[in-house]
């Protein structure tokens, strides 16, 4: 009886065994099988193999290299994969969001890290570079054209904020065809006139934009400076109102940082350079010029000299950022 029992235990271990042996086959090898489509034919179906954790796919940047000047902003993206966090090696130069917004807060060179949430990174350098922002304001003549020919020699583009006037209409299309950005200044430069009332103003940038796509041949851009800047007594004297106004109507406006005082009675070319090396001292400067004889002729010199800080000169485009005295300074 003994030994027929253990024969018996034996038997039934033998059988578990195997039965479990079965089970982890059938769950390993699990073959296609195969379905019927409504019209009756058989068609393969394979089951899918589980993707192996150890072989996530990798992240890619859309960019591995991003130059932005000082001030502006840009967005990275992920090609492949999903970033679940952004980190910058330096967010006092420049910044990210969670959704991969930079923001350059002052010039320099940064690392920005894209991560997934299975730890896979991807990386891209971007450069916040020094820029200097000529700007020429008021109404083009013959020394536009000395200016204009220094720009071609030298390949630097700049921003004119022009007014409207009956005479050199041809010196304004010089301006829009060799690529400088062509500002609004107003219609009339009127200070009485223009900051009258929130209807006068829109109605002189209005009028400027026609005349300016009239000798143009092409539309302005949305960029803006106000005569006299935004601190002007009869445009202050409405607080936040015109430049919030020029905001709400798709305006980037631009005051300036540093002044070259070519208006001033006693300015010569020399005397010019010299404001704008005294005050030309942060990342980002906007140049405030104007149409005038000893400005042309100091331009060649106040090109070299902003090169030689390591400012590259740009043009002012939509996407720079806006600075206004009234909203932005600080
Ligand atoms: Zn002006």
């Amino acid at each position: 009886m003994k030994s027929k029992s253990k024969i018996a235990l034996v038997t039934i271990l033998i059988g578990i065994i195997f039965i479990q042996g079965i089970c982890v086959w059938a769950a390993l090898s699990q073959k296609p099988s195969e379905v019927k489509t409504a019209s009756g034919n058989a068609v393969s179906q394979t089951v899918a193999e589980p993707v192996p954790t150890t072989a996530a796919p990798k992240i890619k940047l859309s960019s591995q290299e991003l130059k932005i000047y000082c001030k502006d902003s840009a967005q990275l993206r992920t090609v492949i994969g999903y970033a679940a966090e952004w980190v910058s090696s330096d967010p006092e130069t420049v910044s990210v969001d969670e959704k991969g917004n930079l923001t350059a807060n002052k010039a320099g060179t940064v690392t920005i890290k894209a991560i997934d949430k299975n730890g896979n990174e991807a990386e891209c350098s971007v450069i916040s570079q020094k820029v200097a922002y000529l700007t020429i304001d008021d109404w083009p003549n013959k020394h536009t054209i000395t200016m204009l020919e220094t720009f071609k020699k030298y390949d630097v583009k700049a921003t004119f904020f022009l007014a409207a006037q009956r005479t050199h209409h041809d010196i304004y299309k010089m301006i829009a065809d060799e690529g400088h950005t062509v500002g609004n200044h107003s219609y009339s430069h009127n200070y009485e006139s223009i900051y009258k009332n929130s209807t006068s103003l829109i109605n002189s940038i209005d009028r400027q934009n026609a005349f300016l796509e009239s000798v143009t041949g092409s539309k302005p851009a949305m960029v803006f400076r106000f005569p006299g800047g935004s601190t002007q007594g009869k445009c202050r004297a409405h607080g936040t109102t015109y430049p919030r106004l020029l905001k709400e109507n798709g305006y980037q406006i631009f005051d300036w940082t540093t002044t070259s005082g070519d208006v001033s009675a006693k300015a010569d070319a020399d005397y010019c350079l010299n404001n704008i090396k005294k005050q030309c001292v942060r990342d980002r400067e906007i140049i405030l010029m104007h149409n005038k004889e000893h400005t042309a002729k100091a331009m060649p010199q106040i090109i070299e000299y902003l090169w030689s800080q390591g400012y590259e000169i740009a043009p002012i485009t939509k996407v720079t950022a806006s600075y206004c005295f009234v909203l932005d300074k600080k």
